[in-house]
């Protein structure tokens, strides 16, 4: 699984980063980044969501080709 995080506030992009894990959980992504090697660690608040390491903005998380936590979250922004 590949992985790559973006920055709403400060255009914060990460290279893919690869991942193993076995459900397609935040939590799981969070546990499989501890242990990856590219080194890049986004602060995780109480609802397991990703802010920059460099800004502490929110950052969108993309899994594969397929974003759909990113489709997630315009959904509830657009919402509010
Ligand atoms: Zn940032």
């Amino acid at each position: 699984m590949k992985v790559s995080f973006s920055c709403l506030m400060c255009g914060l992009d990460t290279p893919s980063i690869e991942i193993r894990i076995d459900e397609l959980s935040r939590a799981a992504v969070r546990r499989a980044l501890g242990t990856a090697e590219s080194g890049f660690r986004p602060l995780w608040d109480a609802t397991l969501t990703p802010h920059c390491p460099r800004c502490h903005g929110r950052l969108l998380l993309e899994l594969g080709s397929v974003p759909i936590w990113r489709q997630h979250e315009a959904a509830r922004e657009a919402a509010t």
